[in-house]
């Protein structure tokens, strides 16, 4: 090694203290997370909230939404599901997962830095036995953040939680959707309920509040495909596993750019997209999915697009006792809050 270059590196970082840096983009996260301390947070300590965000239980009940632009919730409700239950506790288990962030090196950003982002606690439910109702209490719930411009990002809950979310967050106007999912959910009415986990994109639509013009579906695999005529029937694109793997990554962003284009977008992440091998913990496993890296290349493709809330849903911790399934799901809500994040801050907003 150069002995002067030694020399440099001596006087520049010998006597570096905690939470110092002399790159101006690592300082201004590493001021935040050490807060003129010499010690930053650690992970295992404290109470658990979504993403480390800072905890704002009962925000929509006091009606103290304004100063937010992003808020976290969580659904535990799984009165929709077709097979195995569990999806309720989804929001406990991504709320113990640790060491999400605060950086996102691709898209070289802090979310929770850029803007106000808090975890509101969950939708309060008047009733643990009705679907509908628990719908209605969800729609409810989302409609007082829609109402005061904050951008919703959900941890469900099975996948029929997205119809009460879509019908508070396109009550404007039809959204577009990249919906990343080994099922296409746009199954018609059986045993008298249109409103189970297979069914909550096709009525969406019918109510108006959905563009399937605009929805593309990606990692749809499975025996289900009987079920998702209304998939094509209403121009929605759809793109399977295989197609996926065929065609990859770079070819798929484009499409789905193409497909959802500049207008307001929403994801919805179903965690069975990603194979069992990654994501075990759900209710409606199908093999030939999804590697995690794939779906996380896949969400950062849609940086710079006009993303206005998410959720991922359908993790049900109890089918994976490694705790991967929870992981990825954090991670996974962490990439489209990063999303977010990225369409707030160029539409001028600050933390
Ligand atoms: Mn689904
Ligand atoms: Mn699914």
């Amino acid at each position: 090694m150069d002995r002067n270059k030694l020399d440099i590196l001596r006087a520049r970082y010998a006597d570096t203290g905690a939470g110092q840096s002399h790159n101006p983009e690592f300082r201004k996260i590493l001021e935040q997370v050490f807060a003129g301390t010499d010690r930053r947070p650690k992970p295992y300590e404290g109470v658990s909230t979504l993403l480390d965000a800072p905890l704002r239980a009962q925000a929509v009940q006091q009606g103290k939404l304004a100063d937010l632009g992003v808020a976290l919730v969580g659904v535990p409700m799984d009165l929709g599901v077709t097979n195995r239950a569990g999806a309720r506790h989804g929001p406990r288990a991504v709320r113990s997962v640790e060491r999400i962030g605060p950086y996102h090196h691709v898209h070289r950003l802090a979310p929770l830095a850029e803007i106000a982002v808090a975890d509101i606690g969950d939708v309060p439910f008047r009733s643990r036995f009705s679907l509908e109702q628990s719908h209605q209490d969800i729609e409810d719930f989302y409609a007082k953040l829609v109402a005061v411009g904050v951008a919703p990002l959900s941890v469900g809950g099975d996948h029929s939680i997205t119809l009460p979310i879509l019908k508070a967050v396109g009550r404007k106007g039809p959204v577009g959707l990249v919906h990343i999912d080994a099922h296409c959910d746009t199954g018609g009415p059986f045993e008298g309920s249109k409103f189970h986990h297979g069914g909550p994109f096709r009525q969406a639509v019918l109510a108006g509040v959905l563009d399937p013009e605009r929805t593309i579906q990606i990692g749809i695999r499975g025996g289900a495909e009987y079920l998702w005529e209304f998939s094509y029937a209403s121009g929605m694109t759809v793109v399977h596993a295989e197609e996926f793997q065929r065609d990859g990554l770079a070819r798929t962003i484009k499409k789905v750019r193409t497909i959802v284009g500049d207008g307001p977008t929403y994801v919805s992440f179903d965690v069975d997209s990603l194979d069992p091998a990654f994501a075990p913990g759900t209710g409606t496993p199908e093999a030939g999915g999804l590697s995690t890296a794939e779906a996380m290349g896949l969400l950062r493709g849609c940086a710079g697009l006009d993303i206005i809330g998410g959720d991922v849903v359908e993790v049900a911790p109890q089918y994976d006792a490694t705790s991967n399934t929870a992981q990825v799901g954090a991670q996974m809500l962490f990439e489209i809050l990063a999303l977010v994040a990225l369409a707030a801050v160029r539409r001028g907003a600050r933390a």
